[in-house]
């Protein structure tokens, strides 16, 4: 019998950076199914979390996954409090077991493509050595590929010395420029964007032969977002979204791992009390590292740290959620009416296919870039600013930003209304003809001359 022809998909550790690969098996898979079938290979810290295994078991039958057996945690503890090595480190202490998952696979089938995260190009090597092309899905934007491919350029003449925001000997910086050094390595790069979101960035990447040597082709296949369920069994959040008048309430989270200080959650709770709007907050337990739920997920009960009598106090005006909620289902539905949000690449975009306004509020990686584009650029959203002393946004600017958004003033009907113009492009851009549905097109004739 002939086999079937398979791609391979090593996402890394971090939700932001699983669900859109999935998304994008969905999407392939989705236009063309006869052809392919996926089998998704993904590095572990422990054991698989509720949510991962979530999101995992509504999987179609003809994408494949494995859990890759646990990494030692404490090895990540060890070298580095930060994400982006820990996620690197994650994948590089998996690769034998990849290795041996990856043998099997192209006994079974006919292995033709290893498709890996940015942080996931550890694993690079392994596609020589089966003899398959390879690819990066990209988890963010093409202003963030663009600047990822640039710089070695930049640490080379050392411009990002002062403005990059770790010492270039840290761990960061160093796991970092490895990944952007391996970038132009692969034969294509896969990027979540659509041409009427970030022209600019795009025709960059298009044309900026000069950047980097070899130079990949690059698909904006975008926006690849999770689509809202429809579950028979209603989720809490949903059923009391399902009591709050139209746009309504504003949706507070900070990604799938953000985390802000002790006195930062007690401003944004005293501040969302202020603002008389309806709320819906996913809390997390404070930290003053602002990515410390990233990789390793949180235990303790996030609820105990809000200010005293608060969840009392606010019972009418909002629901506060430890930990996670089922943000996609959250912003389709008709009660939301802003965000405020991290700015991570995936709720930008989650964010912008429902039409929902935002408080930009950036934590970390690339997402001061994000908020600029959404701020300055799109103008789909406002920005808080912090306290000049000692940088923490305090209640009343909070209440400030969340009138500003919520309250049917010009500006904030102005913003819904050019956020639900780009909500229409992205629609355009993965319509039949548009353009990222011929890049997908494109990526998949690439991969089926492979496997001729
Ligand atoms: N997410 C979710 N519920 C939560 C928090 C996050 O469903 O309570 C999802 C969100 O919809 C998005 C992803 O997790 O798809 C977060 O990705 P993003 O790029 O926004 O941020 P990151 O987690 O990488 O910082």
């Amino acid at each position: 019998m002939e086999k079937k022809t398979c791609i391979a998909m090593v996402p890394c550790p971090g939700h932001g950076h699983l669900i859109p690969l999935l998304e994008f098996a969905k999407l392939l898979l989705r236009h063309h199914s006869h052809d392919f079938n996926v089998a998704f290979l993904i590095p572990t810290v422990g054991p698989p979390s509720p949510s991962t295994i979530a999101i995992i078991n509504t999987l179609p039958s003809n994408i494949h996954f494995t859990f890759l057996p646990p990494i030692n945690i404490q090895d990540l503890h060890l070298q580095s409090p930060h994400p982006v090595p820990q996620m690197i480190l994650t994948v590089r202490h998996s690769l034998p077991c990849l290795k041996q998952e990856l043998s099997s696979l192209s006994s079974r089938t006919n292995l033709v493509a290893l498709v890996l995260d940015f942080f996931s190009l550890d694993a690079l090597h392994l596609a020589n050595e089966f003899k398959i092309s390879s690819y990066i899905a990209f988890s963010s934007g093409a202003a963030a590929l663009y600047f990822s491919l640039s710089f070695p350029k930049f640490d080379e003449s050392r411009i990002f010395q002062i403005r990059f925001s770790f010492p270039r000997t840290s761990d960061v910086y160093t796991a970092y420029l490895s990944a952007c050094k391996k970038s132009p390595l692969v034969d294509g790069i896969i990027v979540n964007t659509f041409n009427h979101l970030e022209p600019e960035a795009i025709r960059a990447l298009q044309q900026g032969k000069e950047l980097h040597t070899p130079s990949p082709s690059v698909y904006p296949v975008g926006p690849i977002v999770a689509q809202p369920k429809q579950k028979s069994e209603v989720d809490e959040c949903v059923a009391w979204l399902n009591h709050q008048p139209s746009k309504s309430v504003l949706y507070v989270c900070f990604g799938s791992g953000g985390t802000l200080s002790q006195e930062q959650v007690n401003e944004i709770a005293f501040g969302l009390e202020l603002s008389g709007h309806k709320f819906l907050w996913v809390v997390r337990v404070p930290s003053e590292i602002p990515n410390s739920g990233y990789v390793i997920g949180q235990t303790e009960d996030p609820i105990q740290y809000l200010p005293p009598g608060f969840v009392n106090r606010t019972k009418e005006q909002g629901l506060v959620v430890p930990s996670w909620a089922p943000q996609v289902e959250i912003l389709a539905h008709g009660s939301t009416g802003g965000f405020l949000s991290h700015c991570g690449w995936n709720s930008t975009l989650e964010s912008i296919v429902h039409g929902v306004p935002m408080i930009a509020w950036p934590l970390f990686a690339e997402q001061r870039m994000n908020a600029i584009l959404l701020t300055d650029e799109l103008r789909v959203a406002v920005r808080p600013q912090g306290d000049e002393e000692d940088g923490i946004v305090k209640r009343d600017e909070i209440a400030k930003v969340v009138k500003r958004i919520m309250d049917h003033s010009e500006e904030g009907l102005e913003m819904r209304k050019r956020i639900q113009d780009l909500s229409d492009a992205a629609a355009v851009a993965l319509s039949e003809n548009g353009s990222s549905t011929k890049a997908l097109s494109c990526l998949a004739h690439e991969f089926l001359n492979k496997s001729i």
